[in-house]
């Protein structure tokens, strides 16, 4: 019988557990080839506001896990081909150097990876080649769901209430049967590029936390997170803190490349469940998860519409200004508003900011400074570790009101957050130490402006 070649395109995927596409070309083939494509429309380029697409922080990132997926593979006597160029050109070529006869990846759904993946289709077709996709970045299967897609409920409550009670989430899938086979036959395995390749300098985090890319520290993660801390059993209360690294699990950045499976981390939940018993706090990680799902939904549904001004409402909204003078306070930290700063120098600083700083800086720059979302958005795209095309667009779509709220806009009182949240201004002297010897009650509106 002929032998079956494959290759596995890696993309927001970088992991080996629960690889669906992996998974399913061990199946299918007797030599598995593992490869990771530099994409030059998606390093070293700017957003249509000027910013960098992949900022350093996330490039790094992606950087590490990379690498740490090459020495996962070399360790199991496989390797990870690197190729730097349009994955459409480069792979078909890779693939017919080797007589391959499939490309697997896990399908993206937003607009620009997919456009990606149907070229490669179409190229491949005529080499006789053919993609294979698979799935991999939700808890839930799509053909699990009790409604099509299109019909997904664009209100977050009816989506929960649909699927929580009547689809159970499945297993990850086994490393077991995974082909890792010699690659000595590819001459040409790739170097991994630097950051100064992409013209990106290195930026060190000063004071914020540090994440680091790959599958080994996500899992390390999950251990620390269920095992060492047993923090999930107080989630709820703690998921609104600003500062330390023991407030909220820290999964985002490592799901967005997808050096860890949602599945993974529901499984490890329901192990904790077991174990330790199970609590609000314990559904709240499942719950914030869901909202994961719901926007990955809402991506594919709504398509394109999610990064448009108008977002997926279907009335026509006012847009706001793109006055970049103005932007450029809310993104250096200069609005002169403690608690905006105070999260937009942890950003800046580390690439990473809570989701109670990121509703109030986004609420800010919208409906305080009259700013168009968009800009904010793609600010958020280029610094966040963890940015992801559907929940970061679908966030702003839903705090600018252009989204999936039944309620029009949401709009935070500033000042009533920051003494909610952080009512000692701890986080606020942390960033802004020049504020530190304020007493308490004055730390949020120093000159009153806001009072
Ligand atoms: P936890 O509080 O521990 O939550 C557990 C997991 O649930 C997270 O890792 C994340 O995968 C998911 N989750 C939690 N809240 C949300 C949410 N509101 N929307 C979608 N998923 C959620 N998250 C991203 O992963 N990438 C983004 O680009 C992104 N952009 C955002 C932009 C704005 C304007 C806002 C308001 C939120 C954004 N979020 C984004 C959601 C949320 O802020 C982060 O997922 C969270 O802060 C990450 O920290 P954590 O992993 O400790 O979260």
């Amino acid at each position: 019988m002929e032998s079956k070649v494959s290759i596995v395109w890696f993309r927001n995927d970088l992991r080996l557990h629960d690889n669906e596409a992996f998974h399913e070309a061990s199946f299918m083939s007797d030599t598995v080839i593992p490869v990771y494509v530099f994409d030059p429309r998606v390093f070293g380029v700017k957003t249509s506001f000027g910013f960098e697409k992949t900022g350093a922080f996330r490039a790094k990132f992606i950087l590490e896990s990379v690498f740490d997926l090459r020495e996962r593979l070399r360790e199991k006597g496989s390797d990870l081909i690197i190729q730097v160029g349009y994955p459409e050109e480069t792979l078909p070529k890779l693939g017919r150097e080797n007589q391959a006869h499939y490309i697997f990846c896990n399908r993206e759904r937003t607009h620009e990876e997919v456009q990606v993946q149907d070229t490669l289709e179409q190229t491949l077709w005529t080499y006789g080649m053919e993609v294979r996709y698979s799935r991999g970045k939700m808890l839930y299967y799509t053909a699990d769901l009790p409604f099509p897609v299109t019909h997904t409920p664009d209100v977050f409550t009816a989506f929960r209430k649909e699927v929580e009670k009547f689809i159970s989430v499945r297993k990850p899938l086994s490393t077991e049967k995974f082909v890792y086979g010699n690659l000595d036959f590819i001459k040409e395995k790739g170097e991994i590029p630097a950051l100064e390749d992409f013209g990106l300098k290195e930026k060190e985090v000063g004071k914020g936390i540090v994440l680091k890319g790959g599958e080994t520290e996500a899992l390390k993660q999950l251990d620390y997170y269920f095992d060492d801390k047993r923090l999930p059993s107080s989630y709820k209360k703690t998921r609104n803190q600003l500062l330390g690294r023991d407030f909220s699990t820290k999964f985002s950045s490592w799901l967005s490349v997808g050096c860890l499976s949602p599945k993974m981390i529901y499984q490890r939940l329901k192990a904790y469940e077991e174990m330790h018993g199970a609590n609000e706090s314990t559904y709240w990680i499942f719950f914030e998860l869901l909202w994961r799902d719901f926007f990955r939904l809402q991506g594919k549904k709504h398509g394109n519409r999610i990064f448009q001004p108008n977002g997926i409402s279907e009335t026509k909204q006012e847009m706001g200004s793109k006055d970049m003078e103005l932007f450029s306070k809310w993104a250096e930290a200069k609005t002169g508003v403690p608690f905006i700063d105070a999260n937009m120098l942890e950003l800046n600083d580390s690439g990473f900011m809570s989701n109670r700083g990121r509703q109030n800086v986004a609420s800010y720059l919208i409906h305080d400074m009259g700013l168009n979302w968009v800009i904010g958005a793609e600010y958020f795209e280029s610094l966040l570790i963890d940015y992801d095309p559907c929940s970061n667009y679908c966030n702003w779509n839903y705090i600018a009101g252009v989204g999936c709220d039944p309620r029009e806009k949401r709009v935070f009182n500033i000042l009533s957050q920051a003494k909610k949240y952080d009512p000692k201004g701890e986080f606020v002297k942390y960033w802004i130490p020049a504020l530190k010897n304020l007493p308490d009650s004055v730390i949020h509106n120093p000159n009153s402006s806001l009072a």
